[in-house]
Order: structure tokens, then sequence, then C-alpha cells
């Protein structure tokens, strides 16, 4: 069995949603000074490689601690949009994403959308504001294709369209579709035979919107 890490890197300064406030990591003990080495961590639940729980979007919805572990894994699908985003804040439609996935997808699956942009990320005007947008007709193929959940690798699946991005959030969240953002997806996974089996766990932050978590793909292979 093999894990592929599909988790980017939480690190002081580090990239992440700019409606968020900065990431800020200081080790408070360390060695030569102190016995013990440990850090305090200043971030959002939102940070990093996290997920959404419905109470992110939905008033009242189940928050993170609240779901079963279980629909936390499942077999995934990695949809390879690289080639079909033409610039910045492009829309990511169901006619890619059908395209790219086969007839008769089955119920419960997990998608994971692969966009180009977790190779890019940095704390710059292009990653944090130019990233595709998930069209709301895509966020309701997904309700109707009833997904488990929905990874993609930019911090944010409606992009910087306040709109819209509310818009995709209530439309998946409502309907129970977990969201798993910041993911890493190399272009060798993106090769990968599919469905792949995905597993991404949250800290138990008791009735958070969100966690961090660490997404994975367990290769049987070797
Ligand atoms: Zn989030």
């Amino acid at each position: 069995m093999r894990f592929i890490d599909l988790s980017q890197p939480i690190f002081n300064g580090g990239p992440n949603c700019p409606a968020h406030p900065a990431v800020g990591s200081e080790v408070t003990s360390e060695h030569g000074k102190a016995e013990w080495q440990w850090e305090t961590l200043t971030l959002a639940s939102h940070t990093g490689s996290h997920l959404d729980a419905p109470l992110h979007k939905i008033a009242g919805g189940a928050s993170i601690d609240a779901i079963p572990l279980e629909r936390f894994t499942g077999k995934a699908y990695i949809v390879d949009l690289r080639a079909d985003i033409q610039g910045e804040r492009d829309w990511i439609t169901p006619e890619m994403l059908q395209s790219a996935l086969p007839i008769g997808l089955p119920s419960q699956s997990i998608l994971l959308l692969s966009t180009g942009w977790g190779d890019v990320r940095q704390r710059s005007d292009h990653w944090l504001f130019g990233s595709p947008r998930l069209h709301p007709d895509a966020a309701r193929w997904m309700v109707q294709a009833d997904l488990r959940g929905l990874g993609i690798d930019h911090w944010g699946i409606g992009g910087w369209d306040k709109e819209n991005d509310a818009l995709v959030h209530t439309i998946l969240l409502g309907a129970g579709i977990w969201i798993c953002e910041e993911l890493n997806l190399p272009p060798d996974v993106c090769s990968l035979p599919m469905p792949q089996l995905f597993q991404a766990l949250p800290i138990n932050l008791r009735g958070h919107s969100g966690a961090w978590c660490r997404p994975v793909l367990i290769s049987s292979t070797d």
C-alpha cells in the first residue's frame, strides 16, 4: 500500500484565502534556549488543505465533527482541467466535467479537480485572485450526480468572486457534499487509472465549520 500525499504545506507567511487572516507560525520555545521545541499557530480553520462542512455556509448546518469519518473516504475521479483553463477567473462548466468523466458516474463518487493552480501556489495576485471559478451549473450537475465530495487545487471553489463563491458553496454544502480545498494535485496523479481510493480525515474541531486535513490517495499497487 502506498499513500500519495495531496496536501499543501502550512507555514509562517504561507499563501491562503485573501479573505482570511495571514498565516502565522512562531517558534515559542526552541532548543538552545529551552528544553522543548513547540510553535504557536495563528490561522483560520480554512487554511491549507482543509474540509468545508455545511456549517461553513449554511446556518444551522452540520459542523465538521458531526460528520461520520466514513464520509471522507471513497472512490475518487481526478478531473484534469489544465488544458481547459484558458486564463484567469475562467469558468469550470458542466460540459468540461462531463467530457472528462465516464458516462454513468457512480453515485457517491468523489471528484478532484486539477486546474494547475496548485503548481503556482504563492502569495501573488495571480494565485490569490485569478483562480478558476466553479460555475453554478457545474455545482448543480454535481448535486444531480449525487457526489460524496469535491476537491480542488486552489483556495476556493468559487474563486475571487464573492457572489459566485457564496452560491456554489450554498449549492454543494446545502446538498451535504463536502468540499476539500487547497489540494496539491501534481501532474502525475492525472495519469493514474480512475477511480482511486481517496481519504482526507479532518482534525476534530468541535462545532467548527471546517478543519485542516491530510488528503491522500491510497494506492494498492505497491
Ligand atoms: Zn473552506
